[in-house]
């Protein structure tokens, strides 16, 4: 069987005693396995980048930015084998697992403007023949922890803006979907990357443990559960690092009465359903506002559902794919069952699903909540499955306390024609990325992603210039050249001690 190894220096490594399963998820068996490391291996990657460091933050950026077009352009050239890659480990389908691998591109194509984001700050004449300026210098070695969820867009977050700028990086990708992550890391040697800039380690808690207790490593970005961000965050910062933590989610979707609900119907289709459930961005909780849009909304909704294809992730047709692990499905089935028990109205249930010629795949039909109120357990936690539930608010302001009072607070949206409602919502709203009539607002590259209250610890963002921020430091010069003497002697004299 297959193993997945660690990527140090440059070259595949074995190490560590202990292996983690990697799951087909369209069949439920077992198609291959990865080593995961301990401190040794760490060590190693350590060793490896502390090695490069110095020589490639001596690079200018223009050099430095050269290596990343390269590597868009062996990413592209690859995308088809990145795609299955990556989907048949997590189980998105081929069409979201592309997109996964593009919408990391974007970051790297803005890394390839990095020299422009460098840029320090000059202020001529600050006093009497005084110049200052600023230069923005890299950290050193920087390390990226990351989710299952996506395997490709969010190790490309980090390492493409960490390494643009100059530092050496060691990411440890979710044991559940490793391959991709080893493949991106072999592309940029192949583009030009010198060795020991870029490592892959896998590990659980040990390697994680390991990293955020290591004194070499100066800044570390985290993204996944929330409590395991938190933790994350605290131990890092401890440990003297810079501490970038992103954690769960739980979106809401406010639909006004005047919004074009055959819109709505189709974005909540793709932003509640599309791969799963399982996207940090997903849009699970739609507050139609008034009793009259939940229920033409509820009614549009029914046959939408009904017309979602479940399939294996290869095939062309389905909406989305199995979710990543049976302990995943069961922990969403759980969910639905607290639902039920806590007496929110369950009008579709996706429990039971199963596929011809895949039963034991880790599949789970989509599934409709009605009546789901805000005490709820089931409406507090995240779900990370393929559940939409409707909270149903009697009015506007009720339907934007709601969102701005859930624990997590990565992103919202809001369905309206009237544009001061959106206004409105949009500045008042305690969530961090905002839509309006767009279902999933993830910012683009040049801008910057990061949620608020429990979705994000810390308080920089991913990418665009928080990106730059978070894995730069600044530096602040004052300088004085005061004029030769008249007679054409030196006048200036470096003043000495005694
Ligand atoms: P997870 O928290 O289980 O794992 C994330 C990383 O932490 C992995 O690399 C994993 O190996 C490591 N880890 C797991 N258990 C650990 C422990 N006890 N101690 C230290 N490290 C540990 O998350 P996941 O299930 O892989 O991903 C899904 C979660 O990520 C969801 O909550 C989702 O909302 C969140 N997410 C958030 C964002 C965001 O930007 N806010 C983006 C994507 C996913």
């Amino acid at each position: 069987m297959r193993t997945v190894e660690h990527f140090i220096g440059g070259n595949a490594a074995g190490g560590g005693s202990r292996q983690h399963d990697i799951w087909d998820p369209n069949s439920g068996e077992v198609q291959a396995k990865v080593s995961l490391g301990t401190g040794d291996e760490l060590q190693k990657a350590v060793d490896a980048a502390l090695a490069a460091q110095p020589a490639w933050a001596a690079t200018n950026p223009q050099k430095r930015a050269r290596v990343l077009f390269e590597y868009k352009r062996l990413v592209e050239a690859n995308m088809d084998e990145l795609a299955a890659l990556l989907s048949s480990e997590h189980g998105k389908v081929l069409a979201d697992a592309a997109g996964d691998v593009q919408r990391g591109l974007d970051v790297i194509e803005f890394c390839c403007g990095i020299p422009h984001a460098l840029k320090g700050e000059y202020t001529q004449g600050a006093g009497p023949g005084i110049d200052v300026y600023s230069m923005r210098q890299p950290l050193g070695v920087c390390a990226g922890i990351t989710p299952f969820n996506f395997p490709a867009m969010i190790p490309m977050w980090m390492f493409g803006v960490s390494i643009a700028c100059g530092n050496a990086f060691i990411l440890k990708p979710s044991e559940r979907d490793p391959s991709v992550p080893v493949r991106l890391a072999e592309l940029m040697k192949e583009a030009g990357l010198p060795d020991g800039i870029l490592n892959v380690v896998h590990g659980d808690k040990q390697m994680v443990d390991a990293i955020l207790d290591h004194d070499d490593i100066k800044a570390v970005s985290f993204v996944g559960s929330t409590d395991i961000a938190h933790y994350v965050y605290q131990r890092g910062t401890e440990n003297g690092k810079r501490v970038q933590a992103m954690g769960g989610a739980k979106n809401h979707g406010i639909v006004m009465p005047d919004a074009d609900l055959d819109q709505v119907v189709n974005d909540l289709s793709g932003a509640a359903f599309g791969s799963a459930g399982e996207r940090c961005m997903a849009l699970p909780v739609v507050v139609p506002v008034g009793d009259e849009t939940a229920d033409r909304l509820r009614d549009k909704m029914l046959p939408a559902i009904d017309a979602l294809r479940v399939g294996v992730s290869t095939d062309p047709d389905a909406h989305y794919g199995p979710v990543v692990t049976k302990e995943h499905k069961e922990r969403v089935e759980n969910w639905i069952q607290t639902g039920v028990d806590e007496g929110a109205e369950l009008v579709v249930d996706g429990r039971g699903f199963s596929l011809q010629g895949h039963e034991n795949g880790f599949f789970i039909g989509p599934s409709l909540f009605d009546h789901v109120k805000p005490g709820m357990e089931s409406y507090r936690q995240e779900i990370f499955g393929p559940v939409l539930q409707i909270v149903r608010a009697k009015e506007f302001e009720e339907a934007l306390a709601l969102a701005s009072n859930h624990q997590y607070g990565n992103g919202v949206a809001i369905f309206t024609r009237n544009g001061h409602a959106a206004r409105e919502f949009a500045a008042r709203v305690n969530v961090g990325m905002v839509g309006i009539n767009v279902p999933i607002p993830v910012p683009v590259a040049y801008h910057t992603f990061g949620g608020w209250k429990r979705s994000g610890f810390g308080d920089t963002n991913q990418h665009g210039m928080e990106g730059v921020k978070f894995w730069t430091k600044i530096k602040t010069v004052t300088q004085r050249w005061p004029d030769g003497g008249g007679d054409g002697s030196n006048a200036f004299v470096i003043p000495t001690m005694g």
